[in-house]
């Protein structure tokens, strides 16, 4: 089945099902395609605009989300480097010592490649991995 939209020179437009557009094409051949409204054959086609408006709407709504999303993460990253203490390629190490040595010290936060990232996590060193937004990015 396939619908069509169709225009009549009255100005209405409906819309009809028709088994295929070869059927609509032979009963549009044979006048036989009347307008719902005035009953006249001269009723065309027109362009077929599935769902455009909703699918726009979706994705507006996705980059809404997404940008959403990551506002969220360029506050969480602010937050973390006010609070934290960058150390940078050194951040494994330095997570360790903080488990080890029992330091009293305040967070850090900074760069560990995944294998060191599960490294810690089996060694029970609780890490978290975020995804580190550029905030000049908008
Ligand atoms: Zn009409």
């Amino acid at each position: 089945m396939i619908k069509y939209n169709l225009t009549c020179k009255c100005g209405e437009m409906f819309e009809s099902w028709f088994l295929s557009s070869s059927e609509f094409d032979s009963l549009y051949k044979k006048k036989l395609i009347k307008c719902i409204y005035c009953d006249s054959s001269s009723v065309k086609k027109s362009i077929m605009t599935p769902n455009l408006s909703s699918k726009s709407n979706k994705i507006t709504k996705k980059n809404s989300l997404e940008k959403n999303v990551k506002k969220q993460l360029i506050e969480f990253r602010k937050y973390i480097e006010k609070n934290c203490k960058n150390v940078g390629d050194n951040f494994s190490r330095e997570a360790r010592s903080i488990h080890y040595d029992k330091k009293t010290s305040k967070g850090i936060y900074g760069r560990a490649t995944p294998e060191e990232t599960s490294e810690l996590l089996e060694e029970g060193i609780e890490v978290t991995t975020i995804p580190w937004v550029d905030k000049s990015e908008n």
